[in-house]
């Protein structure tokens, strides 16, 4: 049974987070407060709870954004395009082969694949864009998933970042996947994490909510004294 809790990270944005059975993964439902259009990131294995959301708070997505290519991130994709058939899914470039490959999307492995519709836009590091009025900046930190991607909101104080697999409450994400790389999630969280205000609100794809600060000092694995070794 999903769970939704209503989460207010920065002042002007409102959160849905819809956390799915059987990976505990977390979907978000982004929209500026009093706005009527949301963006879907990540939609999981609930995806009714979503749509049922949505549909009650009277809102219209623009689009569903997707931090990696993994299974528990993407189930949702294709119950949502059935609802809004011209919904847009976008996806870092390295990740985009996942959504149609059920051993790179990792379904394969638990025995029941599963392939999602393809991406109508590749993201690259960097990118800017805004979607339902939500600025947004486009980060590359791979490791957990080669082609992983987080997303940044722009111009609001503290900062936000949807952080898919990367960071966790006092966690990372796992790195013993076929293309996982223990140092490159390393560097990248050191070089595009925590590099921002120790302020910054981290929502990550898994787990509670974090900041920026409260991981350099607390994460086991990756903090200010550098990265001490790998989790599986
Ligand atoms: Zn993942």
């Amino acid at each position: 049974m999903a769970v939704i809790d209503i989460l207010f990270p920065s002042p002007g944005l409102r959160v849905a987070r819809i956390e799915s059975e059987p990976f505990a993964e977390h979907s978000y439902v982004v929209a500026p407060v009093g706005a009527k259009k949301c963006l879907v990131i990540d939609p999981g294995f609930e995806p009714e709870a979503i749509i049922d959301w949505i549909r009650t708070e009277g809102l219209v997505p623009e689009a569903i954004l997707l931090t990696h290519g993994h299974s528990d991130h993407i189930a949702g994709n294709e119950a949502l395009r059935a609802e809004w058939p011209s919904l847009p899914i976008l996806i870092g470039r390295g990740d985009a082969g996942k959504l149609i490959d059920p051993m790179g999307n990792l379904s394969g492995l638990f025995g029941l694949p599963l392939c999602s519709p393809p991406a109508d836009r590749l993201l690259d590091h960097g990118e800017r864009l805004t979607v339902a009025g939500v600025p947004l900046m486009t980060l590359e930190i791979p490791g957990h998933s080669s082609g992983h991607v987080v997303y940044r909101v722009e111009d609001c104080r503290p900062p936000v970042v949807f952080g898919g697999d990367v960071l966790f409450h006092e966690g990372i994400g796992r790195t013993d996947f076929p293309d996982g790389d223990f140092q490159a999630l390393a560097t990248g969280i050191t070089t595009h994490l925590y590099t921002l205000p120790a302020e910054t609100v981290i929502l990550p794809g898994h787990g509670p909510t974090t900041t920026v600060g409260h991981e350099l000092h607390s994460n086991p694995f990756v903090n200010r004294r550098g990265s001490q070794g790998n989790v599986v």
